[in-house]
């Protein structure tokens, strides 16, 4: 493999039913900031049927190419088609970095791929940065580097450790990332990128799966990812009816309410609105941590939000080291005093 045949900086356009799912804007936004490190340029790869018409939005969120994959086969996702696109797309173009989101599609979609070319995959990345990367581990090349690498961090180990990962010998070097993690730019409007039609050529073979029927979940719960202001609660807040008094500060602040992982588990809170390892990355105007102790997989989540309160009854909780201010003492007197101000203030 001649690594320096590999240039530019890749994202996988993820779309359903003719609708960019957000990840593509947020990868967009990172693939602008490690593209400018390395001095390239930033390509989408949309792939689908009848979706040309989404490649203006991938310009305004920062794609200087947009490559369209368009056929009747890939009207709906499905692992063959699909790959089969995306491994021929880096097969011609030859991306140095080829980042997907990971979405339920882009884990599926990106392993299947990045073993069909021939290069690795780092999972669930929550951080990617262009650097050296020391061969440490390489006998007789232990004082090496190499240099303007992707090096690729994610939560190992159950996450009570953080590995950064790189993959200095082959192209391209692969990632999924977390959705809610990187930051999309703010769309330049009217911005256009160059677009180049590519079809590999679709012949269905016996992994090609036919689809029946598309079900689709209807889900009341709203999307705390995209919440300004969150007020999260944990095992501290007692019970399923005490989650009462965070949603009352929720309304008052125009916010919603999320939890930890031990109020999903205990039955008070659904899955949909747990923040962390694994459950949601969130980065609110505003983070309440209430009767949170702040573990390592909780933090995870919120930690990029750009205010976080916390209110614990224990001075020592590790919540308290990420916190801008913190509250000692006991929720259920705080709380209902916090609502009361905030609907104070707004009379
Ligand atoms: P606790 O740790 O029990 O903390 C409760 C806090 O409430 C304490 O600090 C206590 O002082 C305070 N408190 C109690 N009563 C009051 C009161 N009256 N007033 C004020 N404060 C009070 N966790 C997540 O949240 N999200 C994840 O995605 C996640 N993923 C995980 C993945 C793995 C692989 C593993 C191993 C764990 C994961 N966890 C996750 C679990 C995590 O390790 C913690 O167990 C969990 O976050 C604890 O939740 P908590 O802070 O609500 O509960």
């Amino acid at each position: 493999m001649n690594l320096e045949e590999y240039k530019g900086v890749f994202i996988y356009a993820q779309q359903v039913d003719n609708q960019i799912n957000n990840i593509a804007f947020e990868l967009l936004g990172k693939a602008r900031d490690l593209a400018k490190t390395l001095d390239t340029q930033v390509t989408a790869v949309l792939v689908g049927s009848g979706i040309r018409n989404l490649a203006d939005q991938l310009a305004e969120y920062g794609a200087d190419r947009v490559i369209v994959v368009d056929d009747p086969e890939l009207k709906d996702y499905r692992t063959e088609p699909y790959a089969h696109a995306l491994s021929e797309v880096i097969n011609k173009f030859k991306p140095e970095i080829m980042l997907v989101g990971a979405t339920a599609i882009g884990r599926d979609l990106g392993p299947t791929v990045s073993a069909r070319v021939g290069t690795g995959l780092t999972a669930d990345c929550t951080s990617l940065d262009i650097g050296d990367f020391p061969l440490v581990a390489r006998p007789g090349h232990e004082d090496e580097q190499k240099h303007n690498q992707l090096l690729m961090t994610r939560p190992a180990f159950g996450g009570n450790t953080i590995a950064t990962i790189a993959c200095p010998d082959n192209r391209p070097q692969m990632s999924t990332v977390r959705p809610g993690v990187m930051q999309a730019i703010q769309p330049i409007k009217g911005a256009k990128a160059e677009i180049i039609d590519f079809n590999p050529g679709f012949t269905p073979n016996n992994k090609y799966v036919e689809i029946e029927d598309v079900v689709k979940v209807v889900s009341e719960t709203v999307d705390i990812q995209k919440a300004k202001i969150l007020v999260s609660g944990g095992r501290g807040v007692g019970s399923k009816e005490n989650f009462k008094i965070l949603q009352d500060l929720a309304d008052a602040l125009g916010g919603e309410v999320s939890s930890s992982r031990a109020a999903v588990d205990n039955g008070w809170m659904p899955k949909d609105m747990q923040v962390g390892q694994t459950g949601k990355t969130v980065r609110p105007q505003v983070y309440f941590a209430i009767g949170i102790s702040g573990a390592i997989q909780h933090v995870a989540g919120m930690e990029e939000s750009d205010l976080i309160i916390a209110i614990n009854k224990d001075e020592t909780a590790p919540i308290f080291s990420v916190a801008d201010y913190g509250i000692v003492g006991d929720l259920n007197k705080i709380v209902p005093r916090l609502t009361e101000m905030v609907k104070a203030r707004k009379k």
